[in-house]
């Protein structure tokens, strides 16, 4: 396959455009209903959207080119130079893994190719989750069902610091499926420092505040469902908790028509974090014997989401898989990028971030090609840096959404970037090893 036509340098966009239910990559939430207008290369969220959306859409496109060692180079040259690198390596890994769905493909299919390793920068959280969806089970909902049934909502995490929307468009919504109107529901927030102004709303009854530091939070989580067992409880507190408090949760979550408990793994920081969201999955499977209830784990930003479905869908495995037998191979703990560069095992680093700039690579010794935005934040030069487009602003895609359920189109905005898609340079460089 010859590499896709050179030209990283913004060229002139025709006439000014608006775009309708543009979906915002800038978190897992991806909502779909942005308003984002174009003067020539100019964007501007013109509609819903948040802070987050509006500096991530509105970046002023810079004029940005392939690079080795520092060097502008032609995007032939840059994609030799990084199959060159690929094909002297190893063990090649390939992390950040910020793309799309179609770019993640191509990931896995180079990753296969070159007998590498791939990652995504936020599987660390990921695993917290995966060790217990693999070793108990869990009963998780989607955003949907969240707002068009949920009448009780924990939360363990203030989700308004991650995904600046959730109340708007889950909580609040208006347009509910079954009730006519905004569900009245019960809010929950176990945890410290929640941001409670943008709570009450019309989807929103009663407020209830469980404080206790984050490192409780599966203790609270752990007495809720022994009293559930009915089992007594001799402490007057759990986990600086009042153990009325913990009752009157309790009476709340067997009064409610369909409960979800709300959790963001990378926000669980502490050690042994993984047992608090093992508590939560069987806690939410106790009171399914009487009643609905559901987990919700939120996060899934810089494509994490899409990363881990497309490499389960290709590979028969989630994140952290090595190719290098020939095979896919699967190991959680061996096969994370930064141990395998700490240790010497990988060789070169192939790190994508085509969603935003933020997403830098770890520090390395090791041959490192970075395809990033055309604004990537770098601490040190790459050997080979090509600028791709972003998906769902300079080009077309897919991104899977948050709760893995659906999977929106992403739409090419018109402001002729010039830059190459991420699938047609990894392509490119796959076809050169
Ligand atoms: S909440 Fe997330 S997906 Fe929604 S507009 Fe803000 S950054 Fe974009």
């Amino acid at each position: 396959m010859t590499a896709p036509p050179a030209g990283a340098s913004p060229a002139p966009a025709s006439a000014s455009e608006t775009y309708s239910d543009v979906p915002c990559i800038f978190c897992g939430l991806v909502c779909d209903d942005l308003e984002i207008s174009r003067s020539g290369q100019k964007l501007t969220v013109a509609r819903n959207g948040c802070g987050k959306a509006r500096a991530g859409f509105e970046r002023p496109l810079v004029k940005s080119e392939p690079r080795v060692a520092g060097q502008p180079v032609s995007l032939d040259n840059a994609i030799a130079a990084a199959a060159g690198l690929i094909r002297n390596a190893k063990l090649p890994a390939f992390g950040g893994l910020g793309t799309d769905v179609d770019g993640m493909r191509s990931v896995v299919s180079i990753a296969d190719k070159a007998r590498g390793v791939v990652d995504h920068a936020l599987s660390e959280s990921y695993m917290q989750n995966l060790r217990v969806l693999q070793s108990r089970g869990w009963f998780t909902t989607t955003l949907t069902e969240v707002r068009n049934r949920a009448d009780l909502i924990i939360f363990t995490t203030d989700v308004l610091k991650y995904h600046h929307r959730f109340f708007e468009r889950v909580v609040h919504a208006s347009d509910t499926l079954f009730t006519g109107g905004p569900v009245r529901r019960t809010i929950v927030l176990i945890g410290e420092d929640f941001e409670t102004g943008p709570i009450a709303g019309p989807g929103v009854g009663d407020i209830v505040s469980i404080k206790c530091k984050p490192e409780a939070i599966g203790d609270v989580i752990a007495a809720l469902s022994t009293l559930n067992k009915g089992s007594p409880i001799g402490a007057e507190q759990v986990g600086g908790v009042p153990r009325a408090q913990i009752e009157d949760l309790l009476d709340r979550c067997n009064r409610a028509k369909y409960g979800v408990i709300v959790w963001i793994p990378s926000t669980f920081t502490f050690p042994n974090a993984d047992l608090t969201i093992h508590r939560i999955c069987d806690l939410v499977r106790d009171f399914n014997v009487k009643h609905r209830f559901a987990g919700l784990s939120l996060g899934g930003n810089e494509g994490s989401t899409s990363a881990a479905a497309v490499c389960a869908w290709q590979s028969g495995y989630p994140l952290r898989v090595s190719f290098q037998s020939g095979a896919p191979q699967f190991d959680p703990d061996l096969f994370a990028i930064p141990k395998l560069l700490q240790s010497g095992a990988a060789d070169c680093l192939v790190w994508i971030s085509s969603l935003t700039p933020d997403l830098a690579p770890p520090q390395t010794d090791v041959p490192t090609i970075v395809l990033g935005t055309f604004d990537m934040k770098l601490a040190r030069e790459p050997d080979v840096f090509i600028p791709v487009a972003t998906p769902g602003i300079d080009a077309r895609g897919q991104i899977m959404r948050v709760d893995g359920n659906v999977v929106l189109p992403l739409r090419d905005l018109g402001r002729q970037s010039g830059l190459s898609s991420p699938v047609a340079v990894l392509s490119a460089i796959e076809a050169a090893l």
